[in-house]
């Protein structure tokens, strides 16, 4: 028997009430230090509205109408009743916050935490029943609040605030008495993105047991970005001397894991997608010869004659049912461009040359459909030029320009200087693309009236662990995209703004959405604001203007998308140049 949950949810309830971030981290930092050593990751996964790290995918597989069963068979309350309540309420949690008996509860965090492991792995015939009597067996212990939140974890509608950066920052308080020492978590969160093994790593062996984190083959590790910059004569400033210069492919990003036995294929979101690329599986195991490794590279689609397609065509590959149809029906090739494990030996740490030069060594190039990225080594812009050109002409989306210097290492999770990217739409100076997270919505007026008429998109201030409005996004939809708004968004509609946004008090849209879909814009230029958020100071925000909806990009996370930082430097270039 360990911690009792119900001071977990007493945290909980602390959380749902407070708005500022500095609050959050002193209430997470004071509870975090009375939590027993071994129970620590689990409350930890739990404070983010899960069991597991993120990558593990978990899925309760649960959906609404089952849970009302659930609730029904654990309290004799009938399910029309309950639905009755639900709609009325709005929130699952909260109906069986009103429904279930006992004053106290009687639950542990070990058992929570083992029953809904249990919910998440049963699967197939039966599975929902058994399911069912699962959560049954929770909410009979459970007190009105443990009810609450266990029902809102099922279904993935925690909403506490708490993002993992506000989580790092408590743990560093915690253990190590100040929250300067959170760039050493953030820095092994990176290698290792789960929240759960930092946490027991600090409470059992320090920030000395948290510097120790390394490379595992099978769990993936955050990936390298790139920066951008306003003119391509810009990159001699960031980088003197030589630099590579790769095709920028228009796919979605992949680390593939080896461990000798068996392959794993990450996404730039952590998820396994194993399932959905057998082809690749059986290319990487015919075509790299090693004895371990975790390599990187983009999926591209391509047709018949070998012609390269972009992402939207890719994108019908993201399923879990009718692979083999669309694996005949959307062809893919990949390329390769980093290695950042081989045989027993971390590469984090090498070089970018170095590090291609032993992707190069592994690779058998048997067939064009698994190769590596094509890339110039050089120092000259007019060159850089040229491939450029050439990479559009070949189906890409621009050029990676890489460091080769010494230091140019592989910098986990991090946008920083060693990697710059170069897209068409900043050379056709239709100014900036930024990827943004949707928040809220306008309703619509006239052939829009009775759906969303325009969209409320933020930003990620990573800093801060906040979302902040940069614009309101109404044109670039086509019709067939305007009549699926409702099909899209519904399922995140909430009943009050999401915790981590930062809104300015006119702007308030319709209806407000988790911070879940993210779309890529493209706008005219950024200008000074005073009613959205981004990189405000003195009551002017940044906002981006006459912007126009390029595509959804279901390959990102909410925290995945353009920071408030990269927009401030984008202004900025803007500002430079007039
Ligand atoms: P974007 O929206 O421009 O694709 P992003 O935020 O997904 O950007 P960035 O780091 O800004 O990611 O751009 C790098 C992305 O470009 C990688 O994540 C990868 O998916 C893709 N890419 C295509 N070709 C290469 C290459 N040769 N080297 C590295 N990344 C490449």
């Amino acid at each position: 028997m360990t911690f009792p949950f119900s001071k977990v949810v007493t945290v909980y309830e602390q959380l749902e009430n407070v708005s500022s971030g500095n609050k959050m981290r002193e209430i997470l930092s004071v509870f975090f230090k009375i939590i027993p050593k071994e129970d620590l990751d689990k409350v930890v996964y739990l404070s983010t509205g899960s069991i597991a790290s993120e990558c593990e995918g978990i899925n309760f597989g649960m959906a609404e109408k089952m849970v009302v069963k659930a609730i029904s068979a654990a309290t004799g309350k009938n399910e029309k009743e309950l639905t009755t309540l639900f709609k009325k309420k709005g929130d699952l949690g909260l109906v069986a916050e009103s429904i279930v008996g006992h004053a106290e509860g009687k639950l542990f965090v070990d058992e929570v935490f083992r029953i809904l492991h249990e919910i998440a792995a049963t699967s197939g015939a039966g599975s929902q029943e058994k399911k069912c009597v699962l959560l049954g067996t929770l909410l009979r212990k459970a007190s009105p609040n443990e009810a609450k939140y266990i029902v809102r974890i099922l279904l993935n509608k925690m909403r506490l605030g708490a993002g993992t950066m506000t989580i790092l920052d408590s743990l560093s308080i915690a253990f190590t008495g100040t929250k300067a020492n959170k760039p050493k978590l953030e820095h092994a969160y990176n290698i290792c993105p789960d929240i759960g093994v930092i946490a027991h790593s600090l409470a059992t062996k320090g920030l000395h047991g948290v510097e120790q984190i390394s490379v595992m083959v099978g769990r993936p590790i955050k990936m390298m970005l790139a920066s951008r910059i306003g003119q391509l004569k810009d990159i001699n400033e960031k980088m003197p001397g030589t630099f590579a210069v790769e095709e920028k492919y228009d796919g979605e990003r992949v680390q593939i894991h080896y461990d000798g036995k068996k392959i794993i294929l990450y996404s730039r979101r952590l998820e396994n997608i194993t399932e959905q690329f057998p082809e690749l599986v059986a290319l990487a195991h015919k075509n790299l010869h090693a004895k371990s490794y975790v390599v990187e590279g983009e999926i591209v689609s391509v047709d018949q004659k070998g012609n390269l397609l972009p992402f939207q065509v890719l994108m019908q590959r993201r399923r879990k049912q009718d692979v083999e149809e669309y694996r005949k029906k959307v062809p893919v090739c990949l390329f390769l461009f980093d290695l950042l494990y081989l045989d027993g030996e971390q590469y984090l740490h090498k070089s970018y040359p170095e590090r291609r030069s032993a992707l190069k060594r592994i690779t058998k190039k048997t067939e064009n459909k698994f190769v590596l990225a094509r890339q110039i080594v050089t120092d000259n812009i007019e060159e850089t030029e040229e491939f450029f050109t050439s990479a559009l002409a070949h189906g890409g989306e621009g050029i990676m320009v890489k460091s080769t210097a010494l230091h140019s290492v592989y910098q986990t999770g991090t946008r920083g200087w060693l990697w710059i990217k170069w897209k068409k739409e900043y050379a056709q100076e239709l100014s900036d693309t930024l990827d943004l997270v949707v928040v809220g919505a306008f309703m619509g007026r006239g052939r829009r009236s009775g759906s969303y008429g325009a969209l409320l998109c933020a930003a990620y201030n990573d800093k801060k662990g906040v979302f902040e409005t940069v614009c309101k996004l109404g044109s670039g939809f086509s019709d067939e995209q305007l009549v699926e708004f409702p099909g899209r968004f519904n399922k995140y509609v909430a009943s009050h703004k999401p915790t981590r946004l930062v809104v300015h008090k006119s702007m308030q849209p319709d209806v407000w959405f988790d911070p879940v879909i993210i779309v890529e814009v493209l706008g005219a230029e950024l200008t000074r604001s005073p009613v959205h958020t981004c990189c405000e100071e003195g009551g002017q925000g940044l906002a981006l203007r006459f912007p126009r909806f390029l595509r959804y990009r279901e390959d990102k996370s909410p925290e995945q998308v353009t920071t408030s930082k990269e927009i401030w430097q984008m202004y900025k270039e803007k500002v430079k140049r007039r």
